[in-house]
């Protein structure tokens, strides 16, 4: 089994030891080219194993199962991040408590459903648009996914947790973590007007020399 699987399991260990995958909740998957290895469905992150991984064809029209269990019934969330982005080699999905009480909440804007609150998710991640609730499974989630206009390595599902992608197990695993902190602190702050925001300058500042996207503009359209 290729390097890319083993630190896709040892991922999901540590994200599981970490607290952020409740029961048998989260997913994961790697890319290697058109081929997609995802936590099967009714796996405990914890319990992730080289051996029983689910692995499918990434199509444009979306998976293909090719050998191994079933994938998690929330497949077709991942296949939508890698079809937008050709850089991502790496998903998670979890439903880390912080951030799915976040997913709850009003977004703060069309682009973040987190206000900026710390540098860090600015830093880290950039947009983090809230996507409209859709029962778990059901495959509009994917395509409300595909048609937003704006960039963004990751989203929050309303009423039900966060999707982040990174170009290396690494890079979706921190941005993971940083959702969840970035959400417990909003959560724990709450709708308390005289808590101090970054500005929109500083926010910029920092997106723009870390490399994210902040805003509704794409890449092509930020004022440099
Ligand atoms: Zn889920």
């Amino acid at each position: 089994m290729s390097t890319v699987v083993q630190q896709m399991c040892r991922a999901g260990k540590h994200l599981a030891e970490l607290g952020l995958s409740p029961g048998s909740s989260g997913n994961i998957s790697v890319r290697e080219g058109d081929r997609l290895y995802l936590s099967p469905t009714g796996v405990a992150l914890a319990d992730l194993d080289e051996g029983s991984v689910a692995v499918t064809a990434l199509s444009p029209n979306g998976l293909d199962p090719l050998s191994g269990p079933r994938p998690s019934k929330e497949a077709s969330l991942h296949a939508a991040m890698y079809l937008r982005d050709p850089s991502v080699t790496c998903v998670v999905h979890l439903h880390s408590t912080y951030a799915v009480a976040a997913s709850c909440l009003p977004p703060w804007t069309a682009y973040s459903a987190l206000p900026p609150l710390t540098p860090y998710l600015v830093m880290r991640l950039g947009n983090l648009p809230l996507v409209p609730y859709r029962a778990p499974g059901d495959p509009s989630q994917a395509q409300l996914i595909g048609d937003l206009t704006l960039d963004f390595h990751g989203v929050l599902l309303q009423n039900h947790g966060p999707v982040v992608t990174g170009v290396d197990v690494q890079q979706a695993v921190d941005r993971a973590v940083e959702v969840e902190v970035a959400a417990r602190t909003a959560v724990l702050i709450g709708d308390r007007p005289r808590a101090r925001l970054l500005s929109e300058q500083e926010c910029r500042a920092l997106a723009r020399h870390h490399g994210q996207p902040w805003g509704l503009a794409t890449a092509e359209e930020t004022p440099t």
